[in-house]
């Protein structure tokens, strides 16, 4: 018999932990945070007290009490003791913060399971801000260098590679979505298949990877299909366009502009990152980069399959530096292999630039100073259910409004429509359905069939 539990991703967008059990081997799909999981006790200063590691998490249900799975680190602070390692491995879909951010929990010895480019992401994001993904790096960080905890075990993979574990086999076959090194899993037992999409989409610049999973899942003929309905709504009402529109949109923003054009996008999301480079290039502009942005392209350099820029080889690409007091090991090492531009040379040559600017390092602007322009938002619009995501949106606007840049939304979402959700669920036609990373799962039990609607920690058996 096979087990499923689901501890995180259940009425929520994100957060999926999904845990498999056999006779012999008991393993996770995903280890993340929800984007709401903390919403309920914590916001602005007040935080989960990390020094305590798991202490405040548990005493308020956000993370399952399991024992032998966490690292001996983050159980100190709790009245869970610390015991062997009771799971074999964690599968990680794609490299965004809903689906890694816990595996700073977990015992080392347990198997981190992850896509080469994936990896390539997680280790980039490591050494260029706050976040950590595998345990021993927090350490590494805060005792100069010393290791003192053991590293994670973590192990790579490419499309179609079974892994096998136990007497479960997973295949992670490609999929689209708003960052490269994504996959869904086939999860195969001697008592039955699981088909898991991870996060998807089919209007991106790459629709033939999510078909390659979508008919990999038809032909394993799965007994349950855990799929993500990130934009399953009664009503769609937040507009979203294809990678192709927002590129050809852009554009037309980028030639009637004179002045400056600031360009925002998520870090990871390197599509859009592509899109800007070609319109910058149609409109003779430069593509003005972050030191992290040129660090993680330098760091995907070696996928081939990629085929990204080296940004300090290519002519079109400026890496802008801030002033700061103090400047990180790696973002010293790019300076000193490159001239970075400062705001005098952005001043000087702004009607030249495409921006990539981050909401966070807005303030630029005062030395800058720009003369009108535009700015190309192509991000999430906000959320109407999300109080945060309307402040920082409106705080955006009078940043604009003073500097008379124009506001232009232009996105292209990382997660498949309502309708595209539910096509793919009929295509592959699963004897059960669970959906996940939803916030409205009973949409599905309305239009497709076999649908369960899991609770969060409870347990589904199939075969
Ligand atoms: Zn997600
Ligand atoms: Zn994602």
């Amino acid at each position: 018999m096979v087990k499923l539990t689901f501890y995180g991703g259940i009425n929520e967008i994100g957060g999926n932990k999904i845990l498999v059990e056999t006779k012999e081997a008991s393993i996770f799909l995903d280890f993340g945070q929800s984007f709401c999981l903390l919403d309920d006790y914590f916001c602005d200063f007040l935080m989960p007290r990390e020094r305590f590691g798991l202490r405040d998490y548990f005493a308020l249900g956000l993370m399952p009490k399991l024992k032998g799975l966490y690292n001996a680190h983050s159980l100190k602070g709790t009245e869970v003791e610390y015991t062997e390692p009771e799971y074999d491995a964690v599968f990680i879909s794609h490299a965004h913060q809903d689906h890694t951010a816990h595996l700073r929990y977990l015992d080392q010895r347990i198997p981190i399971y992850v896509g080469e480019t994936a990896k390539t992401i997680l280790d980039a994001t490591q050494e260029t801000t706050n976040s950590f993904f595998f345990s021993e790096t927090e350490w590494r960080k805060k005792n100069q260098e010393k290791t003192l905890m053991p590293a994670n075990v973590v192990k790579t993979f490419r499309t179609g590679q079974k892994v096998k574990i136990g007497d479960i086999a997973v295949t992670p076959i490609h999929v689209d979505h708003s960052v490269p090194g994504a996959y869904g899993f086939i999860v195969e037992t001697n008592e039955g298949t699981i088909a898991y999409t991870g996060d998807l989409r089919k209007h991106g610049n790459k629709p033939e990877l999510t078909r390659d999973f979508l008919e990999a899942a038809k032909k394993s003929e799965p007994d349950m299909l855990v799929i993500e309905g990130t934009r399953v709504k009664v009503e769609e009402t937040r507009k979203n366009h294809t990678e192709s529109f927002v590129q050809s949109e852009s554009t037309k923003i980028a030639k009637q502009t004179e002045g400056l054009i600031l360009a925002m996008r998520y870090p990871k999301d390197l599509d859009r990152f592509r899109t800007f480079y070609r319109i910058a290039k149609e409109t003779g502009r430069k593509l003005v980069i972050s030191p992290k942005t040129a660090h993680l392209l330098l760091s995907l350099e070696k996928d081939r399959a990629l085929a990204l820029p080296n940004p300090l080889k290519d002519d079109l690409i400026e890496v802008y530096s801030r002033e700061k007091l103090t400047y990180g090991k790696w973002e010293r090492a790019i300076m000193d292999a490159h001239k970075c531009v400062d705001c005098e040379w952005m001043a000087k040559n702004q009607k030249k630039a495409m921006w990539e600017l981050d909401f966070s390092f807005m303030n630029e602007l005062v030395d800058v100073k720009p003369a009108p322009g535009a700015c190309i938002h192509s991000m999430s619009e906000p959320f109407e259910e999300d109080p945060m995501s309307q402040l920082q949106d409106e705080v955006l606007r009078n940043w604009l409004d003073r500097f008379s840049l124009t506001h232009n939304q232009l996105h292209a979402s990382g997660h498949a429509s309502t309708n595209e959700i539910f096509e793919m669920v009929d295509f592959i036609s699963a004897k059960r359905v669970v959906p996940v990373h939803t916030q409205y799962p009973e949409m599905f039990e309305k239009n497709c069939k076999g649908v369960t609607l899991m609770k969060k920690g409870e347990k589904v058996k199939i075969g």
